[in-house]
């Protein structure tokens, strides 16, 4: 059940947002807390996201939650048992009941007389209703959940067959003895290439326009296994986690150091799955060094088992346009589909399409920087939670969760009301307007950039990428010259946060 004020109201009940208020609840057990989330079921991307082969890339004992061991033989784990291990520890939480669904946040604005955010939510009905909170925590991921990203392709109207975007994967299609091709070299291409392939479709093909760097891998980790079997649960969970913290950000700093060799080792981990014939300069040497965009994992070589098998190829190459029976490529290429699935990504928006103002005046994201990676320039008792591009998700959210934590309790500790990045408009004037992802320009990122906040180049105004300088950033002193705590009546007159 809504209540009408909370002293912090978490914005969606994905992996990040019970992650978080996991943390909340523990180490702030005075403060009351409450999850709206728009859609009718906990779980965010793992419960949308419902395509064959749905799985995390990242190793589950670094994906899965510090405080909650990741017990699964598996370490690169299907996606309903993420969902579940969210389900389950909200569960064990008790942030079910604190959970209220269907309730979209459209709109969300601070007062600095109150110190109070009001929040307008829209039920499934198309309902308004007003609530108010002391701290407003954004995490509602980072794409819209209405439609993915899909390009026009000239001519599809004369495409005969069916095309299916995977974040709308109709449940009952059948691609039985049918041939695919799927559009796009990312982590969901990657996935479900193989995926189709061995569940029974007549031949599918990945068709790509620039290449990935694809990892062959085992979807388990023997040493993980191992301790499991000797250790108590909790200690095993924790040396794997550091050991694959250090071994995912050893690998990634070699490969931005060593791109050349990092290259060949890809390169010769493939070749060594596929046939002698296979062109892997054409298919799998992407334009850019390694690990500058997101890498895609492929569990025990799936991706390349099947090509080798006859079942998945792989084609380079641009649209031309869409006919009746498939795709013709601007080389002349022909390419015969029954079913055309678009897995060209997802469309990027910031705190769920929700629109902030302070004291009524609108915050337009892109006049905004990003403080220590979370909260807002000039937006009081605000954070939002997202993760890094090359390290998984959890990590970052999870040192958010700490840091926000922190703030709250210096603001109980010291009677402020409110918490603010305070940006003054000089030193903006004086700062370079960045990218809020840097150097990252995979395609939906960039098509994100305009209605992004910005980046500063001097901490705590940039945003991170790694999580030895995310850890440094929001988990030394709260304290600095920038956060200002400020109060807007004597303590004693009111008893919130
Ligand atoms: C298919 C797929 C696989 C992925 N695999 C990995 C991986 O292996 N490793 C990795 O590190 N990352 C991975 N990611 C990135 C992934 O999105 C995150 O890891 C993680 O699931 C995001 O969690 P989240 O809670 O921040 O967002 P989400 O899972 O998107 O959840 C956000 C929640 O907020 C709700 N919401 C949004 N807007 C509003 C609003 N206005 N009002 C109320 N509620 C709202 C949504 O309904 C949703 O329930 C993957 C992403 C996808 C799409």
């Amino acid at each position: 059940m809504m209540r009408d004020h909370t002293d912090i109201l978490i914005i969606g009940a994905g992996l990040a947002g019970i992650g978080t208020a996991c943390h909340m609840v523990t180490k702030l057990p005075g403060l009351s807390l409450q999850i709206v989330e728009m859609r009718e079921h906990m779980g965010g991307t793992w419960d949308l996201f419902r395509y064959p082969g749905i799985r995390s890339d990242s190793n589950m004992h670094v994906y899965g939650y510090e405080f909650r061991p990741w017990v699964d033989d598996k370490s690169i784990s299907p996606g309903e048992h993420i969902l579940d291990y969210i389900k389950a520890t909200a569960r064990d939480y008790n942030l079910t009941d604190k959970t209220s669904f269907g309730q979209r946040v459209m709109s969300a604005d601070f007062s600095t007389q109150t110190a109070l955010w009001t929040v307008t939510l829209r039920g499934a009905g198309g309902e308004d209703r007003r609530v108010t909170c002391r701290w407003l925590q954004s995490c509602t991921g980072y794409y819209n959940y209405g439609a993915g990203y899909r390009p026009d392709f000239a001519h599809e109207e004369d495409f005969g067959g069916q095309i299916i975007h995977p974040q709308d994967w109709p449940q009952d299609l059948d691609y039985q003895g049918k041939r695919v091709v799927v559009i796009g070299s990312g982590a969901t291409a990657v996935t479900l290439v193989p995926s189709l392939a061995e569940q029974g479709a007549g031949h599918v093909t990945m068709l790509q326009r620039s290449q990935s760097y694809i990892f062959p891998d085992k979807d388990y980790d023997p040493l993980a296994q191992k301790l499991m079997k000797i250790l108590p649960e909790k200690w095993a969970y924790a040396l794997i986690r550091k050991k694959n913290i250090f071994l995912e950000r050893y690998k990634i700093g070699r490969a931005l150091k060593y791109p050349v060799q990092t290259r060949a080792l890809f390169e010769a981990k493939a070749a060594e799955r596929l046939p002698d014939d296979f062109d892997i300069v054409k298919h799998l040497r992407p334009s850019y060094p390694p690990a500058t965009q997101r890498i895609c994992f492929s569990p025990n070589g799936d991706l390349f088992t099947q090509i080798t098998a006859g079942r998945a190829s792989i084609e380079t190459g641009h649209i031309k346009r869409f006919t009746q029976t498939g795709i013709v490529l601007t080389d002349g290429t022909v390419l015969k589909a029954d079913i055309i699935v678009t897995a060209t990504g997802l469309n990027i928006v910031m705190l769920g399409e929700a629109t902030l103002s302070v004291d009524g005046k609108t915050v337009n994201l892109p006049d905004h920087y990003i403080y220590k990676g979370c909260m807002l320039s000039n937006v009081p008792n605000m954070a939002l939670s997202s993760g890094t591009l090359t390290a998984s998700y959890t990590l970052r959210v999870e040192l958010q969760a700490r840091y926000v934590c922190n703030v709250l309790k210096t603001m109980l500790k010291s009677g402020a009301d409110y918490a603010v990045p305070a940006l003054s408009a000089a030193a903006q004037a004086g700062m370079p307007r960045l990218p809020f992802m840097g150097e990252f320009n995979s395609g939906y990122i960039l098509r994100a950039i305009d209605t992004s906040p910005r980046q500063g180049d001097k901490d705590p105004w940039i945003n991170h990428q790694t999580y030895i300088e995310n850890k440094v950033q929001l988990l030394g002193p709260v304290s600095d010259d920038v956060l200002s705590f400020k109060s807007v009546v004597p303590r004693s007159e009111h008893n919130a946060v």
